[in-house]
C-alpha cells in the first residue's frame, strides 16, 4: 500500500514576507499526495504537534538570518522527532553543509530546490535516513502557481508605509531566482553561479492576483535582480499595471543595470513602481572594486540624479562595516548620505551591516581581503575578518546596539540618522552640523526592514 508522506516546510524568517519558496514548496510536495503542514516560525509558534508527527521536516535556508535561527531550532526539531528525515534547502543551506550535517541534518538541497525536495517526498519512503545527501540543482524547475493556504494572513507580515503613513497589506513574490552576476561578497554567487532563472510570466502574475485577492494593495518582487532579464520584468509590471492598476510595487535592481536600462526607468514610474532598492554598497571606489560591484561613485550619482528627475525613489543598501572602514572612512560615509539626500530613504540596520564571509564565499580568494580574514566560526555561520584599525570593533558594537535599540523602537529613519550622526561627529571629537530640515520628509518603505546578511537581533531569537 503506498504510504503518503507527512510534511513539515519550515520557514524560519523570510524578511517580514509571507514565504514565496514554501508556498512554492507546498504546492510541490502536495501534488505527491504528502499531507503538508507549513510552519512561519516568524508569525507562529513550532508546531510540535506536526513535527512529532512527521515522515520528514524541511527548513528553508535562503539567508544568512534565517539560518542563524535554524541553528536554535534544529535541536528541538531532532527531540520531538528521532526518525523524521531533516531537508535543509536553500542558497545558505549548500554553503554551511558541513554543519548542517554536523547537526543532524539528512539532506541538503541547493540552487532550484523546491521540485528537488517535492521528487524527495513523491518517492514516498525511499528516503536516505543514514546517508547525507547534498545536491545542488540549477536546472530551470517545473514552476507551479505557490500554494499559500496553509500561511498566515497577510496581515500579519510587513506592510508597505506610504509617506500618509496608513499601512498597506503587501504581498511578495519572485519573477526569477539566481543572479547572472558575480559581485564577490554575494551570497548568490557561490550557489548560482552566474545563472538564474525566470519564473513564467502567467505564473507569476496568477501568484500576485491570489495575493490582491487576500488584501494585498501592494507587491515586492523580490528578485535578486529585477532586471537581470529586463524584457521579462518589463511584461510582468506592464501587464500587471494594465490589470491593476492602483495595485503598487518594489523591486531590487543593481546600480549597473539601472545605468544600462535607463530607457526602462520611466516604464517603473509609470506602472506603480514606489521605490527601487539597490546595492550601493560603499562610496568608496576602491571597496567597490574589491566587491567587484560593476559601479562607481560617479555611477550611482548618475543613477540618483536620474531617478529624481523621474521621481523614482532609490532606496540604496549598504555594506558599511568592512576590515577598511574607521571612525573617519565611516563619518564619510554618513556625510555622503546628507550629500546625495537619501537620510529618509536608507533603512536603520543598514548603518551596521558588516561583510558578511561565509563558506564559498568569492571574497576569499580576494588578494585585498586576504590580509584580514581569520578562522571560521561554525557559531557564527561565517569567517572571522579584522579590521586595519582594531579600535573600529569596539565603534561597530556600539553602532549596532544604538541601531537594534533604534529599530526595536520603531525610530523614523531620519531620526535615527540624526542619533548616529551625532554619536559618530562626537566619536571624531567633532561638532555635528545641523541636518537639512527637508531630511524628515516620509518616503514609502516596508514596514520590516531588517536585511539578510544581518544577524538575527535577540528578538528574533527570544521568539524562538
Ligand atoms: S549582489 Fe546583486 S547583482 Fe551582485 S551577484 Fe548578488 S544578486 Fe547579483
Amino acid at each position: 500500500m503506498v504510504k503518503f508522506l507527512n510534511v513539515v516546510l519550515i520557514s524560519t524568517y523570510d524578511l517580514g514576507h509571507q514565504p514565496y519558496s514554501i508556498a512554492l514548496a507546498s504546492a510541490l510536495v502536495g501534488r505527491t499526495g504528502a499531507k503538508v503542514r507549513c510552519n512561519d516560525l516568524a508569525v507562529d509558534e513550532l508546531a510540535s504537534e506536526d513535527i512529532s508527527n512527521a515522515d520528514l521536516v524541511a527548513l528553508h535556508l535562503p539567508m544568512h538570518t534565517a539560518t542563524r535561527l535554524a541553528v536554535e531550532v534544529l535541536p528541538r526539531i531532532r527531540d520531538l522527532n528521532r526518525s523524521a528525515t531533516i531537508v535543509c534547502y536553500g542558497n545558505y543551506a549548500v554553503m554551511n553543509e558541513p554543519f548542517l550535517i554536523s547537526a543532524g541534518v539528512n539532506v541538503v538541497l541547493g540552487g532550484e530546490a523546491e521540485t528537488a525536495l517535492a521528487d524527495l517526498c513523491g518517492a514516498q519512503m525511499a528516503i536516505p535516513q543514514s546517508k547525507a545527501v547534498n545536491s545542488l540543482y540549477l536546472q530551470r524547475q517545473r514552476y507551479v502557481l505557490p500554494d499559500r493556504t496553509g500561511l498566515a494572513e497577510l496581515a500579519r507580515y510587513s506592510h508597505l508605509i506610504p509617506p500618509n503613513g496608513v499601512p498597506k497589506l503587501a504581498g511578495y513574490t519572485e519573477s526569477t531566482r539566481g543572479c547572472k552576476h558575480f559581485c564577490k561578497h554575494c551570497p548568490v554567487v557561490p550557489v548560482y553561479g552566474g545563472r538564474f532563472f525566470a519564473v513564467d510570466r502567467d505564473l507569476v502574475l496568477q501568484d500576485v492576483e491570489q495575493q490582491i485577492e487576500m488584501g494585498a494593495e501592494h507587491i515586492t518582487f523580490g528578485d535578486p535582480d529585477f532586471f537581470n532579464g529586463p524584457k521579462h520584468g518589463i511584461r510582468v509590471i506592464e501587464t500587471l499595471s494594465k490589470r491593476h492598476p492602483d495595485i503598487t510595487y518594489d523591486v531590487t535592481i543593481k546600480v549597473e543595470h539601472l545605468l544600462k536600462h535607463r530607457e526602462l526607468l520611466p516604464i517603473l514610474g509609470e506602472t506603480g513602481c514606489l521605490f527601487v532598492t539597490t546595492a550601493a554598497e560603499s562610496f568608496d571606489d576602491e571597496i567597490l572594486k574589491i566587491l567587484d560591484k560593476g559601479h562607481t561613485r560617479a555611477d550611482f550619482s548618475e543613477v540618483v540624479e536620474i531617478c529624481r528627475k523621474l521621481d523614482l525613489n532609490l532606496a540604496p543598501t549598504f555594506v558599511a562595516f568592512t576590515p577598511w572602514t574607521t571612525l573617519k572612512t565611516y563619518l564619510d560615509f554618513l556625510k555622503e548620505i546628507v550629500h546625495f539626500d537619501l537620510i529618509s530613504r536608507v533603512p536603520v540596520v543598514q548603518y551596521s551591516l558588516r561583510l558578511l564571509v561565509p563558506r564559498g564565499s568569492l571574497m576569499l580568494d580576494q588578494d585585498a581581503f586576504r590580509g584580514f580574514v581569520g578562522s571560521y566560526r561554525p557559531d557564527a555561520l561565517s569567517y572571522a575578518w579584522n579590521y586595519r584599525d582594531p579600535s573600529v570593533g569596539a565603534f561597530e558594537a556600539e553602532v549596532g546596539h544604538a541601531v537594534e535599540t533604534f529599530v526595536e523602537a520603531g525610530l523614523p529613519a531620519a531620526d535615527a540618522f540624526g542619533e548616529l550622526w551625532r554619536f559618530v561627529h562626537k566619536k571624531n571629537r567633532l561638532q555635528a552640523p545641523t541636518l537639512p530640515s527637508n531630511a524628515s520628509f516620509p518616503l514609502p518603505g516596508m514596514s520590516e526592514s531588517w536585511y539578510c546578511c544581518s544577524e538575527p537581533t535577540k528578538a528574533q531569537l527570544s521568539r524562538l
